[in-house]
């Protein structure tokens, strides 16, 4: 990559009891089985590192690489990430609102959702490992996901699925030569074959033993939005939530900004605010209540990225919009094709359904008055409308073919009444 290949990952830290792990692939806490978070030498950082020294790297997620966990050059995934950030006049037209920004990581490379992101770094880390063989349990765009990028990588793949998903997303995972294992059941039961797997298998499991690094590539959906508002933090940011992992990193991101002085503290700190689907929430209903403690459901939504009734890291995404300040709210599947359609007609965005709750959860925020119209927000878009077009199909007029005649034309679509001759 260039001058500096320094690691700055110190350790794994146990988020809920504090014992510190080597830098292995490790699933969770022996103790209380939380996640492990990655922790960095963030004075080493500040020392050696300038914000400027990053704004000359190439646009890609690897511009922040001293604060990902890898040790050397990325394996994968090198031109991942640094997806538009824009301004949505139009759409913040349609909700009442000031300054509306959306991060658009459905054109993210090279599959089109933000688990690019989470991929590279977990698979640029399955190499360091050594391992031959990956996997992951998915509702579908992480799955799309490792298999591109094991294809890439010249890795194995085994890819878990309920076998129910997007037929776009079982097609976008067989493409790129992955086994795709389709599981009779919901997501649940698949995670809990997976984690059966990677215990007796030498694999590299992305959501298992690599967990604790790939969740840390979700850390630079929040760089780039903070990088490309002029190195702010937005007052609020609206994030689709399935297993809650991707809206506590980008807070961790935030944080981290700050910390090293990269991004000044804003006069109002960043509020976090998850979305759901109602037909899965089990995050925003815990948000309601305001417990961290979840309580699991069984998922029934057209949001199939986000059905994770047993959300691995729903507790701390709870704790993360508790403490921020903001809300959790849920759409159901009517308001999501709403959302995906405004989003669509004002801004020109093709979002798939986590697209759409993320903009009909902001629009419900915006009408309680929880987001404030007058405050910078920017919404996360995570997922491409094109791999879950079943969604919004057969919800237009349609028009039936014409003969390739002007008059035609006219008739029917301009409404002109036809001259007799
Ligand atoms: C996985 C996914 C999410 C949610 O990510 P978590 O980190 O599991 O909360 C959001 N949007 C899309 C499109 C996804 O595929
Ligand atoms: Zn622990």
């Amino acid at each position: 990559m260039e001058e500096n290949l320094v690691s700055y990952l110190l350790h794994l830290r146990c988020r809920q009891c504090g014992k510190t792990y080597p830098t292995d692939p490790i699933a969770a806490c022996e103790e209380c089985w939380a996640p492990l978070e990655a922790v960095y030498d963030y004075a080493r950082i500040g020392s050696d590192i300038r914000r400027s020294d990053l704004e000359s790297r190439e646009p890609n997620m690897w511009r922040y690489r001293e604060l990902l966990p890898i040790e050397g050059d990325p394996w994968v995934g090198k031109h991942t990430g640094f997806t538009p950030l824009f301004l949505a006049p139009r759409l913040a037209k349609a909700l009442g609102v000031r300054e509306l920004y959306i991060k658009n990581d459905a054109v993210n490379h090279p599959t089109l959702s933000f688990k690019d992101r989470v991929v590279s770094v977990a698979l640029s880390k399955a190499h360091e490992f050594g391992f031959d063989t990956v996997g992951c349990s998915s509702t579908g765009n992480l799955g799309n996901a490792v298999a591109a990028q094991a294809a890439e990588g010249g890795f194995k793949a085994f890819i878990f699925i309920p076998s129910d998903i997007e037929p776009e997303k079982i097609v976008g995972t067989q493409i790129f030569g992955a086994t795709l294992v389709k599981i009779t059941g919901n997501y649940d039961h698949v995670n809990r074959l997976c984690a059966e797997i990677a215990q007796k298998y030498p694999w590299g499991m992305v959501n298992v033993n690599l967990r604790s690094y790939y969740s840390e590539g979700s850390k630079t959906f929040g760089y780039e939005v903070a990088e490309q508002l002029g190195w702010r933090l937005p007052q609020n940011l609206v994030c689709p939530m399935a297993g809650g992992s991707l809206i506590t990193k980008i807070a961790k991101a935030f944080g981290e900004l700050e910390k090293l002085g990269w991004a000044a503290p804003a006069a109002t700190p960043a509020k976090f605010f998850g979305a759901q689907a109602t037909g899965c929430s089990p995050i925003t209903s815990a948000v309601k209540r305001g417990t961290p403690e979840i309580e699991p459901q069984k998922p029934n939504t057209i949001a199939r990225s986000l059905a994770i009734g047993n959300p691995a890291d729903g507790f701390f995404a709870v704790k993360t919009i508790l403490a921020s300040g903001g809300a959790g709210e849920d759409v159901s599947d009517a308001e999501i094709v709403e959302g995906i359609k405004l989003l669509a007609e004002t801004e020109g965005v093709f979002a798939e359904t986590a697209g759409g709750v993320t903009v009909a959860v902001a629009r419900k925020l915006i009408q309680q008055g929880k987001i404030n119209p007058n405050e910078s927000t920017v919404l996360a878009i995570t997922g491409c409308g094109l791999k879950t077009v079943a969604a919004v199909n057969g919800r237009f007029e349609e028009n039936g073919a014409i003969r390739p005649r002007l008059k035609e034309f006219e008739e029917k679509f301009l409404g002109l009444t036809p001259v007799r001759e």
